[in-house]
């Protein structure tokens, strides 16, 4: 089953040269962690996030003098040939969030904490006229005090909480909108995204979703946390671009966020290598094997590859392989293609050049 087909179908958002839904790539975002006010280590960052693989970059813009700066940076960004687009990130101030959208490609504001709607119209009509997107970023931790007195702390809370600001929108004929409700509970992030997509079904919004676990942590629970709420749900076809959130060098934040997508076939951008972890039917290196073939064939983008211990259950198990090598005994390998043998037990050595000549000659 592929589920890049099952995605929701959503309306294309333009965020400078990428665009965010619409059947789009899902594109991966992280965010600087220095402040805004220092001009060439903020660009340095955005530098390092881009060359990584980072697609947009959202930077905290609090403070006025940080908007301002905003357009330094971005002046600066292009000069060194960087068009990577970027965000500001204002929560709640509409004057920050007014000059911010002069300089930057979409603004994020938190409807917990912006309070005026009349000023998220304003914001509105300078994005209009400049072709800025608006995230509409909902946090668990910032419900407003109406929405929780209504609602409670509750994923139907975040929801609402996204709503009021998107009929707002609607009503201002704006759809460059992106939505996202994030909690560092990923069961309340998974729900909170489940009822905001059947929320905007429901009213017809097709409004792309930025998705992303907050405060998920670092290392490897930070990954498998981001993994867990954002696997999930692009398996259900949720999501056009994602955020892993890790307490680390932003620029760790890409690797992280493209594995989820490979994982979850959600967007392939290298080969993909199935091996079993071997047990006693095993009969050759299987593990210094299968580093040697995602070495060999890392840059097949799109080809699977079965890596398998024995024979006895290795073809069965990789059902879903493009090419299969399995140990068939003592030192010796059979070769798949399609689930159809293709040579029959290659001693170990010659095997891996086999599979490399019959990859490149079908
Ligand atoms: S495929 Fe064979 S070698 Fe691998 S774990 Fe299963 S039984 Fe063991």
């Amino acid at each position: 089953m592929n589920q890049v087909n099952l995605r929701r179908k959503t309306m294309p958002v333009r965020v400078g040269n990428i665009t965010i839904g619409g059947g789009a790539p899902i594109s991966v975002q992280s965010m600087t962690t220095i402040a805004t006010s220092q001009t060439d280590e903020v660009v340095d960052q955005i530098i390092r996030i881009a060359r990584a693989g980072g697609e947009i970059v959202r930077l905290t813009t609090p403070a006025r003098r940080d908007a301002e700066n905003l357009k330094a940076i971005k002046e600066q960004l292009l000069a060194l040939g960087c068009d990577t687009p970027i965000v500001a990130d204002v929560h709640f101030n509409a004057e920050v969030a007014l000059v911010a959208a002069l300089y930057v490609d979409k603004v994020r504001i938190n409807p917990g904490n912006w309070g005026d709607k009349e000023r998220f119209r304003e914001l509105i009509a300078i994005c209009k006229e400049r072709g800025v997107a608006i995230r509409i970023g909902v946090n668990h931790g910032s419900l407003s005090s109406q929405i929780v007195e209504l609602y409670g702390d509750t994923p139907r809370g975040m929801v609402e909480s996204a709503m009021e600001f998107l009929r707002v929108a609607r009503e201002e004929e704006f759809d460059q909108v992106v939505v996202s409700f994030k909690s560092s509970n990923t069961r309340t992030m998974i729900e909170a995204y489940r009822a905001g997509v059947r929320a905007m079904d429901d009213e017809g919004f097709a409004t792309p979703l930025h998705l992303g676990v907050t405060e998920a942590g670092e290392g490897i629970e930070g990954r498998i946390k981001s993994a867990v709420g954002i696997g999930a749900l692009l398996i259900d076809g949720i999501g056009d671009t994602i955020r892993v959130s890790l307490t680390e060098e932003p620029e760790n934040e890409i690797p992280a966020a493209f594995e989820i997508l490979q994982a979850s076939r959600a967007r392939i951008s290298k080969t993909e290598v199935i091996s079993c972890p071997g047990c006693g039917r095993t009969m050759y290196d299987l593990q210094g094997t299968t580093r040697a073939v995602k070495e060999r064939f890392k840059d097949r983008a799109g080809l699977k590859i079965a890596v398998m211990g024995c024979i006895v259950n290795g073809p069965g198990e990789m059902a879903d392989a493009d090419y299969g090598y399995v140990g068939s005994g003592v030192g010796v390998v059979t070769l798949y293609k399609n689930g159809e043998v293709v040579e029959r037990n290659v001693p170990q050595e010659e095997a891996l050049d086999r599979l490399e000549f019959i990859i490149h000659n079908s």
